[in-house]
C-alpha cells in the first residue's frame, strides 16, 4: 500500500499542497531548528515563517540604542 504524504504548516498546522515557505539560512537551519526532518521548517505563510521565527511587529522605542543609526549630516 502506497502512503500519501503531505506537508504541514509548522505553525498554523495547515495542510500545504502547494508551494511553501521555508527558512533557507544555513545558519538558523542548522542552530535554530531542531527537527532533523525538517518538519519544523515548513510553513504555509511569510507570517507563519515570521511567528516561528519569532519575528514581531515592535515599537521604535523597543529596539535596543545600539541599533539606532546616525542621522546622514
Ligand atoms: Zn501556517
Amino acid at each position: 500500500m502506497i502512503m500519501s504524504k503531505h506537508l504541514t504548516c509548522a505553525v498554523c498546522r495547515k495542510t500545504l499542497d502547494d508551494d511553501v515557505y521555508m527558512c533557507r539560512d544555513n545558519f538558523l537551519q542548522a542552530k535554530f531548528f531542531d527537527e532533523q526532518d525538517c518538519s519544523d521548517n515548513v510553513f504555509c505563510s511569510p507570517e507563519c515563517a515570521m511567528r516561528a521565527l519569532s519575528v514581531e511587529l515592535v515599537r521604535p522605542e523597543d529596539v535596543p540604542s545600539t541599533a539606532w543609526q546616525d542621522d546622514d549630516q
